[in-house]
């Protein structure tokens, strides 16, 4: 059966970008992000093949921790959200997992519980974000209840950055002497960076680095600051289902939103929001097709997208379109929709199929 859309996965690329990681960050342990499927890449498969170049794994939720221990994957797996119940907590325990601990009653569920292992505690400061963390005000008494314990060994510091993808934003400096301020008590162990840290901060790089979007080839600063030193691990492919001339004043697809102002070819492409493909893409949102540039034009359907190939030499039904990948940034296709390259990634729909190379 012929596959519509297929999410083309390079891992080379993948372990590439690893590498240059650890070349900017020499004396820091990576904390792979996989949460949300690997950034919609295939957790299992992604998490496989960085195994060897990585200190651990980012995951939000249990159940993400839980694919990774049955795709045989035994080093360290932080979860970053957690659990609020004694029962989440007694899988975590179960998987022997790494633990998060960002707010009081966590810290309580886990001190009054039989947990067996010795997990590595991240105690997580809201250094300004406001989201998760032990407010600054409480966090000497964190710090301290956790200290009484056996879970204080190989605790670790950390914290999250609001606005790292913007550097000169008054909020980081505020963020990291927050930061700083509280975690002299534990100078060995301090994690604050993700990837726009990595990239534009490295005073923050610390004992442990968290990249996320960069690790997959992608910059978190957008289209304004694409990574050419990093490779797109994605690929999005479709094909061109069937092709057709329009005239002037023709319109094209739903809400006939889109009239054309002189005659064109039409590819008629088989991916739609229904893949995961974004609705938000509008006319002029860019795509590849034999070796050329090619538009978008009308609205985004279902399972189907029109693009204007009247430029394009010889298209024929079946040619292979690029949505995103090498030769179109998934950053400048979020720019179009309005959104982020996470958003796209993380969007595609179970009727893709996936392809590792
Ligand atoms: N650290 C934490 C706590 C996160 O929540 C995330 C992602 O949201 C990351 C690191 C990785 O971020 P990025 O993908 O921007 O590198």
């Amino acid at each position: 059966m012929s596959k519509r859309v297929t999410a083309r996965i390079n891992l080379a690329a993948l372990v590439n970008n690893c590498q240059q990681i650890q070349t900017i960050a020499p004396h820091s342990n990576i904390l792979a992000m996989v949460k949300a499927d690997a950034y919609g890449h295939g957790e299992s498969e992604v998490a496989n093949v960085l195994e060897s170049y990585v200190a651990g794994f980012g995951v939000a939720t249990l159940e993400e921790a839980e694919a990774l221990r049955d795709a045989g994957i035994n080093s360290s797996i932080v979860l970053l959200e957690g659990f609020n119940f004694p029962h989440e907590l007694a899988i975590a325990d179960e998987l022997g997992l790494d633990l998060v601990i960002h707010h009081w009653d966590q810290l309580e569920l886990l001190l009054s519980s039989s947990f067996n292992g010795v997990p590595k505690v991240w105690l997580k400061l809201d250094s300004g974000m406001h989201r998760l963390g032990f407010p600054i005000e409480s966090w000497p008494a964190a710090l301290e209840r956790l200290k009484e314990t056996r879970f204080s060994a190989s605790a670790i510091c950390m914290s999250h950055l609001a606005c790292a993808d913007e550097p000169d934003h008054a909020l980081n400096e505020q963020q990291v002497s927050a930061f700083q301020s509280v975690v002299e008590e534990l100078p060995n162990a301090k994690s604050i960076a993700n990837s726009a840290a990595i990239l534009s901060r490295p005073d923050l790089h610390f004992q442990w680095i968290r990249p996320g979007i960069m690790l997959y080839g992608v910059s978190p600063f957008g289209v304004q600051r694409v990574l050419s030193e990093y490779e797109p691990v994605m690929t999005l492919l479709a094909s061109v289902i069937a092709i057709r001339k329009v005239e002037v004043g023709d319109a094209i697809g739903y809400g006939a939103s889109y009239v054309c102002s002189q005659a064109k070819r039409i590819a008629t492409v088989s991916i739609g929001y229904g893949d995961g493909y974004p609705r938000a893409a509008v006319s002029g949102t860019p795509c590849f097709i034999n070796g050329q540039r090619c538009e978008i034009v009308g609205r985004v359907s279902m399972d189907m997208i029109t693009v204007d190939v009247s430029e394009v030499a010889d298209v024929q039904l079946g040619d292979q379109v690029e949505l995103w990948g090498q030769n179109i940034r998934v950053e400048e296709v979020a720019e179009f929709c309005g959104t982020i390259a996470y958003e796209l990634l993380t969007g595609l729909t179970g009727r893709v199929n996936y392809q590792y190379l």
